[in-house]
């Protein structure tokens, strides 16, 4: 660290992603990326003249992608945000929304209290009940903004939608960010509620269940109000967020409904597999509406397993935080990944016993 670093960034503690190891090929069941490629309409876009193209700009409008993601969602352009990675539209959020403080959970995604830390908002971190669930009525009249992800980071535990309206509507002072990064895989989406609440923003991905993690797409919608604001932000920050290829790819993966639909089955039938093949070998595995699975064992402590998995050539994710650190979080691969886990992780037990 310089001695020119601004003063509050010297504290900051930095985001820290799952490992992208270049060392050798493991079975990456750990930043929730999906095992299937992303749809051939999606691949076959990027042409070489699209490539020669790359010396223009990007639309900063991305009009065209926004157009799909609207007709996705029934929406008019003008509810519609796009982002690199639903990352930078998290931050514009807490940028633009987080004066009076935000509030999310003790257990989600890490990086909300990175963005927070970042942009000066003050935190309120709420603990989610014993069950690892959260309770709605934590999060009334607190008239700043909530995050809540949904289902819910690190758990895959969803909150029903009904829920989600009823913090809405008990935070008229403040904007509810419900992100939706793993909706796909079984949650049920508030997008059709940013109608009727001129406060709630639902910010989902393509990197997960349309599999372009490394294109940086993501997006919010919300009332035209909101939007606005994020577009007020992101044009004071990088209008041309986007860049070319990717818009190309992620508006083809979005009018590629079959494909899209095709992949999230298969990825939750595998969840569901896996979930019983874990509970059979005592597992405690909580009950996952996304395409990642918490589990912990009573014969290996999380930690010891995550470490014995990378030595075997399996990446999973272990996180240190208190409340969770006994678990494994492990993200569905093909059933050929999943199987060559599983074997692994029986390796690893039997050698303890
Ligand atoms: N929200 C949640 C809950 C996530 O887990 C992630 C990915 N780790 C993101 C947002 C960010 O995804 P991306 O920037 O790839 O869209």
């Amino acid at each position: 660290m310089s001695r020119y670093l601004a003063a509050d960034l010297q504290k900051l503690a930095a985001y820290v992603p799952g490992e992208q190891p270049q060392d050798k090929r493991y079975i990456k069941l750990n930043t929730n990326e999906n095992p299937y490629y992303p749809s051939e309409r999606a691949v076959n876009a990027v042409t070489e003249t699209e490539v020669k193209n790359l010396r223009l700009y990007s639309d900063p409008d991305s009009k065209k992608l926004i157009a799909a993601i609207a007709e996705n969602f029934g929406l008019s352009e003008k509810n519609v945000v796009v982002g690199n990675g639903s990352d930078e539209i998290l931050a514009f959020s807490f940028r633009a929304f987080g004066q009076n403080g935000a509030c999310f959970p003790d257990v989600t995604y890490g990086f909300y209290k990175v963005f927070a830390d970042m942009f000066g908002v003050e935190k309120e971190i709420l603990p989610l009940t014993a069950e690892f669930k959260i309770n709605a009525s934590d999060y009334f009249h607190k008239d700043k903004l909530v995050v809540i992800a949904n289902p819910n980071a690190q758990t895959g535990i969803v909150l029903p939608l009904s829920q989600i309206e009823k913090i809405v509507e008990n935070n008229r002072n403040g904007v509810v960010l419900v992100d939706e990064a793993y909706v796909d895989f079984g949650g049920e989406s508030a997008a059709e509620l940013t109608k009727k609440h001129e406060n709630l923003v639902v910010v989902q991905t393509f990197s997960k269940s349309r599999s372009l993690a490394g294109a940086r797409v993501g997006f919010a919608v919300a009332s035209e109000a909101l939007i606005d604001d994020l577009n007020r932000v992101r044009n004071s920050f990088n209008p041309y967020n986007v860049n070319r290829l990717s818009a190309l790819v992620a508006c083809e993966a979005m009018k590629d409904k079959s494909y899209f639909q095709d992949s999230v089955k298969k990825v939750v039938a595998v969840r569901e597999f896996v979930k019983q093949e874990l509970e059979k070998r005592g597992f405690f595995v909580l009950g996952s509406c996304a395409n990642f699975l918490m589990a912990k064992s009573d014969k290996i402590g999380g930690e010891e397993l995550y470490l014995a998995l990378k030595e075997s050539g399996v990446l999973v994710r272990h996180f240190k935080d208190e409340r969770i650190k006994d678990f494994v979080r492990v993200s569905i691969g093909t059933k050929e990944d999943m199987e060559f886990f599983l074997q692994k992780t029986d390796e690893i037990l039997r050698r303890r016993s």
